[in-house]
């Protein structure tokens, strides 16, 4: 019997004026980005923190901390390759996630296919395997107002077989 592990992430982030708007890897042209202390990829932070939390393992935060100047400015796909990788090193594969963006805009329809793609291939996985979704919240709370955005995403992971 294969042995499976569920995690959560959630991530938020504020717009904010003059930086790039880069959601599941992909940048997208909007008035506004994400600011953080990487490249506010809020939907890349939410999928990391799942698989960090599948696998029995720190979240994000403790694994690329924010007061170490390495990460600042990184790639959010670098992050989540690497936390992949150590999430590989405790035995484990993906079976599938599935990550949800929370926010009136952008629309996330047009660049969905090509987020699985990114998020995938930094674990170099079947993009099969990563779903991107999103919902609005009826212009309710700080994503209805346009303040940032959140995601949320869950992650199911086996026993590596294999490793
Ligand atoms: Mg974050």
């Amino acid at each position: 019997m294969s042995e499976l592990r569920v995690g959560l992430g959630v991530d938020a982030h504020a717009f904010g004026e003059g930086v790039p708007l880069v959601l599941g890897g992909v940048t997208i042209e909007h008035p506004r980005g994400l600011v953080g202390h990487s490249d506010g990829d809020v939907v890349a932070h939410a999928l990391t923190d799942a698989l960090l939390g599948a696998a029995g393992l720190a979240d994000i935060g403790a694994l690329f901390p924010s007061d170490d100047s390495t990460s600042r400015g990184a790639d959010s796909l670098a992050l989540l390759a690497e936390a992949y990788r150590q999430v590989q090193e405790a035995g484990y594969e993906l079976v599938n996630a599935d990550c949800v963006v929370l926010g009136e805009e952008p629309r996330v329809a047009p660049h969905r296919n090509t987020m699985r793609v990114r998020l995938a291939g930094a674990m170099a996985v079947d993009p099969k395997r990563v779903n991107v979704r999103a919902t609005t919240t009826d212009r309710l709370g700080f994503t209805g107002r346009g303040e940032g955005l959140a995601a949320e995403a869950v992650a199911l992971l086996r026993v590596d077989a294999t490793g």
